[in-house]
């Protein structure tokens, strides 16, 4: 973290910690290209396994890794389902369509954000020379920092495969969801025919992604990423940084959650201030009045940094404490009280 800043925008922002650097430096590499990186192979096997999949691929980003897996589910004419604040419709250029002549067909979320069983179950759309052939859904976990029940997960996918639909999970977040509920990471995955899953969020990892499926899926995923430009070579160094994080920075992600819930009790009886009530690390406010405009600049002029702008967006991590989270607390009160 910039001394004295308390960086709220994204749990992007982590640098490695020195550990971290050392097991970098450590990390004996080779090729992967030529699948010669003895780190990428000792990652992609453990991520593999923690997920409860045959296999998974190292890939430099999480777009690039629901690009790939999107890829690898749907063909041209193809379309995928998928929530109208899904990170694979919103956040990623459109890339599905533009790269993969996907189409999406976005829903609207519930207020728990999933998608209503009867809304995909309506969307799939028959076998008619109209349509797009309905291939993949795509659901989201956490979205929005929101945990999607378990029992939900069994349904979507079950309705998914009774309809003939391949499923992938855009899991960046799959581990602040497996923590929060107690539950191992593959319980989640379980539901789902591939995961992606990201390594520079609140894992604390400088780069990295990885998908995961069967061996059939991941070796046609491997394909599409070394189109897609995501065929790296000496990427052990960047492997060696993930096995580390997932050695030491999963169980504490639930200091991040706890982190989240002290900033939203904290907001709680500010005055035109509505907190959304966080269930992991993403706490979502809602400013009104006529001070709300300026809010962001008076953070940033007291050295807290959000995002967002009537509904400002405020992510714990690795790089934050209970010191910062106070300090933003202070600074959002002292504008807004009158
Ligand atoms: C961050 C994120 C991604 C991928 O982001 P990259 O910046 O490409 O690594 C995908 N899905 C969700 C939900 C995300 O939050």
């Amino acid at each position: 973290m910039n001394a004295g800043v308390v960086d709220l925008r994204s749990d992007t922002i982590t640098r490695p910690t020195p550990a971290m650097r050392e097991a970098m430096a450590r990390a004996e590499v080779g090729d992967d290209v030529f699948g010669d990186d003895p780190t990428v192979n000792a990652l992609q096997e453990r991520i593999a396994a923690l997920l409860g999949k045959e296999a998974a691929l190292f890939v430099p980003t999480g777009t690039q890794s629901n690009l790939v897996g999107m890829m690898t589910h749907c063909g041209r004419g193809d379309e995928y389902i998928v929530g109208q604040m899904a990170h694979t419709y919103r956040w990623e250029g459109g890339g599905a369509a533009v790269l993969g002549s996907v189409q999406p067909q976005p829903l609207e979320h519930q207020p728990d954000g999933t998608l209503a069983l009867a809304d995909i179950e309506a969307a799939i759309k028959p076998d008619d020379a109209h349509f797009a052939r309905s291939r993949l859904l795509c659901l989201e976990n956490t979205l929005g920092g929101k945990v999607l029940p378990q029992s939900y997960l069994a349904d979507a996918t079950g309705l998914a495969r009774r309809r003939g639909l391949a499923t992938h999970l855009d899991g960046a977040r799959l581990f602040n969801a497996a923590v929060k509920q107690g539950i191992a990471a593959r319980e989640i995955a379980a539901h789902f025919d591939s995961v992606s899953v990201c390594f520079s969020k609140g894992l604390g990892a400088p780069v990295g992604s990885a998908l995961v499926g069967s061996k059939a899926f991941i070796h046609g995923a491997h394909r599409w990423r070394k189109m897609l430009g995501g065929g790296m070579r000496q990427s052990g160094v960047l492997a060696a940084a993930v096995l580390h994080a997932l050695d030491h920075h999963v169980e504490r992600l639930a200091d991040d959650h706890a982190l989240a819930q002290r900033l939203a009790a904290g907001l709680a009886d500010v005055p035109g201030v509505t907190v959304e009530p966080p269930q992991t690390n993403i706490v979502f406010v809602d400013v009104q009045g006529p001070k709300a405009a300026g809010l962001l600049d008076h953070l940033k002029a007291r050295g807290v940094l959000a995002t967002g702008l009537y509904r400002l967006r405020f992510v714990t991590h690795l790089d934050v404490d209970a010191a910062g989270v106070d300090r933003a607390i202070a600074a959002v009160r002292e504008h807004m009280s009158p």
